[in-house]
C-alpha cells in the first residue's frame, strides 16, 4: 500500500499510516504534499484556539482555609475569572491557581510577567485577603505564546462551522488519520475526549492494517 514519509526536526519516519494528534489549527501548519483535500483545509482554517493562561501563586501555607474559604472563586470581573486551591494533599504549602481567559488573556499576551503578577495578586487579595499579596513564588503559563499550542484550552468553531465543514474533522485522508480532543464526540476539549480520540483512531488504523 501507500507509504508516508514524515520529516520533522531532522528525523525522517516512513509509515503505512500517519496519526495527526494535534489541534486542528496546528495540524494546518504542517506541510502536506500532496495537498490535503480543500474540505479538510477549509475546516482547519475555521477552528481557532481560544485564549487562556494559568497563574499560580505559592504561599507558605493554604492560609485561606483558616478563614473558612475553600480557595474557589468564580468572578465576572477582574483578570482572574476562576480560581482553584491547588495545594498538595498534605498542605505542606499553599497554591492558588487562577485562569486568565479570553479577552483578559489576550490583553496580557504582550504584558511583562511583573505586570501580570501585579494584576493577578490584586484579584487574589480581593478574593482571599491581604495575605494573598505576598506569595513565595509565582508561576505564569500563557498558552497563547507557546509555539506548539498557541492558545487553549481547545480549538472552537463559530456557529455554522461544524454543520458546513464538520465531515472533514475525522474523515481520514488516505492513510492520514485525525486524533486529538477536538475530534471526540464525547468530552471534546478535555483530557477524556483526547483519550477517546486515541482509541477511535487506533481502531481505524487496526481495521485497515
Ligand atoms: C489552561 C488549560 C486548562 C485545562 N484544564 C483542563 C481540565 O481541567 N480538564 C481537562 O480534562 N482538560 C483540560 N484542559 C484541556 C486538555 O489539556 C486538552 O483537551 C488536552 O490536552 C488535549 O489533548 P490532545 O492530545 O488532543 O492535544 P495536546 O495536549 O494539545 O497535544 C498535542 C501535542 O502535539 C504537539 N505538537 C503540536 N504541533 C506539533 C507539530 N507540528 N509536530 C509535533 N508535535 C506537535 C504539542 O506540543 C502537544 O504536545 C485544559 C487546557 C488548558 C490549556
Amino acid at each position: 500500500g501507500a507509504k508516508y514519509v514524515v520529516t520533522a526536526g531532522g528525523v525522517t519516519v516512513t509509515a503505512k499510516r500517519v496519526v495527526v494528534a494535534v489541534p486542528p489549527p496546528l495540524a494546518a501548519r504542517i506541510t502536506y504534499d500532496p495537498l490535503l483535500p480543500a474540505a479538510r483545509d477549509q475546516l482547519t482554517q475555521r477552528l481557532p484556539m481560544a485564549s487562556v493562561a494559568k497563574a499560580i501563586a505559592i504561599y507558605d501555607t493554604p492560609f485561606w482555609r483558616a478563614d473558612g474559604l475553600n480557595g474557589q472563586v468564580v468572578s465576572d470581573t477582574g483578570v482572574i475569572s476562576s480560581t482553584f486551591d491547588n495545594s498538595p494533599p498534605d498542605a505542606s504549602y499553599g497554591a492558588l491557581m487562577g485562569f486568565i481567559e479570553a479577552d483578559e488573556a489576550r490583553r496580557f499576551d504582550a504584558a511583562s510577567e511583573a505586570e501580570v503578577k501585579a494584576a493577578v495578586l490584586k484579584d487574589y487579595v480581593t478574593y482571599f485577603g491581604a495575605k494573598a499579596a505576598s506569595p513565595t513564588s509565582f508561576v505564569l503559563q500563557r498558552w497563547n505564546n507557546e509555539a506548539y499550542t498557541r492558545g487553549g484550552p481547545v480549538s472552537i468553531g463559530a456557529p455554522g462551522v461544524l454543520t458546513q465543514y464538520g465531515p472533514a474533522l475525522r474523515a481520514p485522508v488516505g492513510g492520514i488519520h485525525w486524533a486529538g480532543t477536538e475530534t471526540s464526540v464525547h468530552w471534546m476539549g478535555f483530557m477524556d475526549g483526547a483519550v477517546r480520540s486515541g482509541e477511535r483512531v487506533a481502531k481505524e488504523v487496526l481495521a485497515v492494517l
